[in-house]
């Protein structure tokens, strides 16, 4: 299947935090949307690997996604290895996406800034094609290169380089969001460990930055990304 845009997150939820308004907006008109989860959270303070893929596909049909899938590589062990970016290549040649957003390029958790460096190189060398990966089926797999790749903003502060208007799509991402129940404040988990994410201010920040990314281009709600490239501007 060949995606429009594949948001690719060390963990599942930083993909609906971070971009979960933009992939909204993206499949609203149509286009086809995916997110690879390259863990699956399992060394999380709350829940479970099972409890957080559950939750995982509850957002991804809230986000209208056409495919999420998941690299199973160890969390807290995401690194820039060649077997790791040999399966991140992997889909990216199955997905064929024309974007891929991911990871902020450093930030409080060390697997957001390894991801975005294994991300990074991994979009680059999937456009060589003598490296070699195989399908599911031990097909060739063709080479593939995103056009674009770009760092969604996470828990440390970038300037973004662009803001895409997410107001239309705020409260459905806010929605996405929610679907990780053990993850973010849920007051019939009283008795679980508190984290930095589970306590009500951490859902009242996201609101306020999306409102402070938003603000910083005249409209309600947005999210900011980074690219390390210059963009080109048809005035
Ligand atoms: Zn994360």
């Amino acid at each position: 299947m060949k995606l429009h845009a594949l948001a690719i997150a060390a963990h599942p939820d930083d993909a609906e935090l971070g971009c979960g308004g933009t992939l909204l907006r993206i499949a609203s008109e149509g286009r086809l949307t995916g997110i690879l989860d390259l863990t699956h959270g399992e060394m999380g303070t709350r829940g479970t690997a099972e409890s957080r893929a559950a939750e995982a596909a509850e957002a991804a049909r809230i986000l209208n996604l056409a495919v999420r899938a998941n690299a199973g590589l160890p969390d807290g062990g995401i690194l820039n290895l060649p077997e790791q970016r040999l399966k991140v290549i992997q889909y990216i040649r199955q997905y064929q996406p024309n974007l891929v957003l991911c990871n902020a390029p450093y930030d409080r958790h060390p697997d957001h800034g390894n991801a975005a460096i294994l991300v990074r190189e991994a979009c680059f060398l999937s456009g060589l094609r003598k490296v070699e990966t195989f399908d599911g089926e031990g097909n060739p797999q063709e080479p593939w290169r995103p056009a674009h790749l770009y760092n969604y903003i996470q828990d440390h502060w970038f300037t973004p380089s662009f803001v895409v208007d997410i107001t239309s799509w705020h409260e459905e991402k806010l929605a996405a969001v929610r679907a990780f129940g053990t993850q973010f404040y849920n007051p019939a988990l009283k008795d679980q460990p508190e984290t930095y994410i589970s306590k009500p201010t951490f859902l009242q920040h996201i609101e306020a930055r999306a409102r402070e990314l938003g603000h910083m281009v005249g409209v309600t709600f947005g999210e900011g990304f980074i690219s390390d490239r210059p963009l080109l501007m048809n005035l």
